[in-house]
């Protein structure tokens, strides 16, 4: 794929500063701030509900729009390549002429949304993250070393 294919999705922060995650293997929401998730020392994330590490956290969301965007991109490539081809050909042998412009698809605005998450402190990184108050009650894990902190320990 070209670099024209590239665009990038800005991922609001809540009023605290966090952007909202999802595990990918058990569909938990949680928030971590961006510093945190960008931060050297942090290379890997942990889910604070299931304790496993995945490649990546984003959500239906913005996977869905994602999507969404690139579709949009694409068709608007195409149409300006037959918006060229028309001029190019215009008054030939042949002629050609483009389309409508294709209507884009709905690109909704990214929420930063799940408020009844609850800040977590993690003493063993420094670090603070949201999670489901019924993951808080539990312990849970960690996200950024993946210590377990059930309550049982
Ligand atoms: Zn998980
Ligand atoms: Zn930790």
């Amino acid at each position: 794929m070209s670099d024209e294919l590239s665009f990038e999705i800005e991922i609001p922060t809540d009023n605290d500063g966090f952007v909202l995650l999802q595990c990918p293997l058990c569909g938990e929401f949680f928030k971590l701030a961006p510093a945190d998730i960008k931060a050297d020392d942090v290379l890997e994330i942990w889910c604070p509900n299931c304790g496993l590490k995945s490649e990546n956290y984003i959500t239906d969301e913005i996977r869905d729009l994602a999507l969404r965007m690139a579709k949009n991109h694409v068709q608007d490539m195409i149409h300006r390549q037959m918006k060229e081809l028309e001029r190019k050909t215009r008054g030939g042998l042949i002629s050609f002429k483009a389309g409508h412009t294709p209507t884009a698809e709905y690109e909704p605005p990214v929420i930063p949304g799940i408020d009844e998450l609850e800040v977590q402190n993690y003493p063993c990184c420094k670090r603070q993250a949201k999670i489901s108050p019924s993951v808080k009650l539990t312990g849970g894990y960690c996200p950024f070393c993946g210590v377990s902190y059930d309550e049982h320990k």
